[in-house]
């Protein structure tokens, strides 16, 4: 799988940065919160579709406002601090659950973050996400080796007619995915991810002693 040159590296600045800001806009609107639940140490795929899509990114995090602060005190100080750091902030209003909740936006470099804040309840939520980015080239996947050919199958055995010697399932070439246009990818249906031939188990031969007269008939050779 080839790397692209400098995009990982790219990607984890972006994260370090989103973090940071997002670390001071937690000690600031909600001092007290647990840093350890913000989990952003590992981008993940979130586009399937070759070259996949990398991204940081948290939807998780919430802290409890101060008893003195208002849901309109934390949303007009949030773009503040995100104004004032150089992020293109700003406020709009949500319906969660007929209850009114403000959103504040912040935009930079490609990164947003987004907190949730409410009249209704103590609770302050806190997202955020770097840009999806391709870290691989896009990769190509050779159909697999054989397991087993007519020269390598044991005595006493016929190659599987499942997946003709292969031992991985015919149906994904072994990967317990196909491509899907919608989505990118999706798991394979015939193996369910289990990757292996679900006639031969993998062992991409069968003993002919074993043989089921259904499965005879796919060797008339057998007589
Ligand atoms: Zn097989
Ligand atoms: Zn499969």
């Amino acid at each position: 799988m080839g790397g692209i040159p400098g995009a990982r590296e790219e990607l984890d600045r972006l994260g370090r940065a989103l973090r940071t800001k997002l670390v001071e806009l937690i000690d600031d609107l909600t001092p007290g919160s647990d840093l350890r639940l913000l989990f952003l140490d590992e981008p993940g795929v979130v586009d399937w579709h070759e070259p996949l899509r990398y991204q940081y990114w948290t939807s998780s995090f919430s802290g409890e406002r101060p008893a003195h602060a208002s849901a309109a005190d934390i949303a007009s100080r949030a773009a503040a601090l995100l104004g004032s750091a150089g992020w293109e902030a700003a406020t709009s209003q949500e319906d969660a659950g007929g209850r009114n909740r403000s959103v504040v936006t912040g935009r930079r470099d490609g990164c947003s973050i987004e907190i949730r804040v409410g009249d209704h309840g103590s609770l302050v939520y806190f997202g955020g996400r770097t840009p999806a980015m391709a870290l691989y080239e896009t990769e190509e996947f050779p159909w697999p080796e054989p397991a087993r050919t007519a020269a390598t199958v044991t005595p006493g055995y016929v190659l599987c007619y499942e997946c003709d010697g292969l031992g991985w399932c015919p149906g994904c070439e072994g990967r317990g995915w196909v491509r899907d246009e919608a989505r990118g990818r999706k798991n394979c249906s015939a193996c369910h991810r289990d990757r292996v031939c679900l006639i031969c188990r993998g062992a991409a031969q069968l003993a002919i002693s074993e043989l089921s007269p259904y499965q005879r008939g796919y060797y008339p050779e057998l007589g």
